[in-house]
């Protein structure tokens, strides 16, 4: 109640200040009276200050929402999504590090943030994680603030619709057929998406030798040969495939896996290694001319940069509501383009975080294809758990939101029934 008495006070003070300057300017003509009334005043951006920060879980907390309140009523949301659990007092630790300070000073309130843990940072993992969420809730304050969507503060756009691939999820339904990579390629060329992704580590595989060395029998590969080769047979060659192995393997699995799938015109193999060895998968990059893609699980433009100097992938792709938030995904698109590497975002977060991370790819040159998920179109949680525009959703792309801030919000109502037990909702 006291911040809506505050911000009618601002609203009040803005009208007066817009009134008074129209009846001083209204000798210099009707366009540029109209330039003033067409303003509107969302807040008085110098007087801002944050409030409180809120957060709350699902997903076995491995989604984090939070909301940040601010003096004026304009309230900011962000996701946070992986290392998330468990982070209920990091978040707080977060909110008196940055209460009463203005929002609008997104980047100084990053590195204030980024800098709190230990001196100048090397930070990464669940701390990273809920920072990401923190800032992205500052860019959504900003836009809101400001009259603006994020993208124009990200710099402004160079597309206005973002390309996605569909991630088939079909990992979850343990070792499918080569047939069932067909029907699903095919499902999601029929929802007019041109490009696909697949799931290539099966723990159960009959023919896995031991479930720890993660070497690939040449029957498993010629599994996973059989699996692509049935997506590619049924989409044609005209739409993109591309495969995960979640960095299961070792090296000369790696490479084999590579060799084989080359004739399937792959958009990329994605992490068949684990990601933290450059020189390891420059290796395996340097072996093959399918594409090799990595980095989901990397932090910050700092964790980028050893990739891109060993040229150890062919392209990045940062999740960008666990790297480091909205500003940081953009250097890290800048420095991935000072090596000509296309940044294609791994993305597991609800709508909030796609439409976050599609601003991020509207604003770099070097932006690819975006991730989305079929259990959008599945599971109606998905719908319940945010306030979002049908419309943004248009042949395979997301259509940018020209709505100040991000453009989606969480919808609290509709999130409690999915709380994960025992963790704050809203607190
Ligand atoms: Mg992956």
């Amino acid at each position: 109640m006291k911040n809506t008495a505050s911000r009618r006070k601002f609203l009040a003070q803005a009208t007066l200040g817009s009134t008074l300057g129209l009846s001083a300017i209204s000798s210099f003509g009707q366009g540029y009276e109209a330039t003033f009334k067409d303003k509107v005043l969302h807040s008085s951006p110098s007087d801002l200050k944050i409030t409180d920060i809120k957060c709350g879980y699902i997903r076995g907390g491995h989604s984090l929402f939070v909301k940040i309140y601010t003096n004026q009523d304009i309230v900011g949301h962000g996701e946070g999504v992986d290392a998330t659990p468990g982070t209920y007092h990091l978040v707080k630790m977060f909110a008196q590090r940055i209460k009463d300070k203005n929002p609008l000073n997104v980047h100084r309130l990053f590195e204030d943030i980024r800098r709190a843990g230990f001196f100048e940072g090397a930070q990464s993992g669940m701390y990273i994680a809920v920072l990401s969420a923190v800032e992205t809730a500052l860019w959504d304050i900003a836009g809101k603030a400001l009259n603006v969507p994020v993208y124009q503060l990200l710099g402004g756009k160079f597309r206005d619709r973002i390309r996605l691939y569909m991630d088939t999820a079909l990992y979850q339904s343990r070792l499918p057929k080569p047939e069932e990579f067909a029907a699903s390629a095919k499902e999601a060329v029929d929802m007019r998406f041109t490009a696909v992704k697949f799931d290539l580590d099966q723990a159960n595989d009959p023919n896995k030798y031991d479930r720890y060395n993660w070497t690939a029998s040449p029957a498993e590969i010629q599994r996973m040969y059989d699996q692509m080769a049935a997506a590619r047979a049924a989409v044609g060659p005209n739409i993109d495939i591309c495969a995960d192995m979640h960095g299961r393997y070792d090296a000369p699995t790696g490479e084999r896996v590579a060799k084989v799938l080359e004739p399937l015109n792959m958009m990329w193999l994605e992490e068949p290694i684990p990601a933290e060895n450059p020189e390891a998968y420059k290796r395996i990059t340097n072996s093959t001319s399918t594409p090799i893609c990595a980095g989901e699980n990397h932090y910050l433009a700092l964790g980028f940069r050893p990739l891109l100097e060993n040229g150890a992938v062919d392209i990045i792709m940062p999740d960008l509501q666990k790297a480091g938030g909205l500003g940081e995904a953009q250097r890290i698109a800048n420095l991935a383009n000072l090596y000509y590497v296309p940044f294609a975002p791994h993305m597991v977060a609800s709508f909030l975080g796609a439409m976050a991370s599609a601003h991020v790819c509207a604003s770099v040159p070097n932006f690819m294809i975006l991730e989305w998920q079929i259990y959008f179109h599945k599971n109606p949680m998905f719908k319940e758990i945010v306030n979002y525009d049908e419309t943004q959703i248009e042949k395979g792309h997301i259509v940018l939101s020209e709505k100040p801030g991000i453009g989606v919000e969480i919808n609290e109502e509709g999130m409690k029934k999915y709380a994960t037990p025992d963790m704050p909702f809203f607190e």
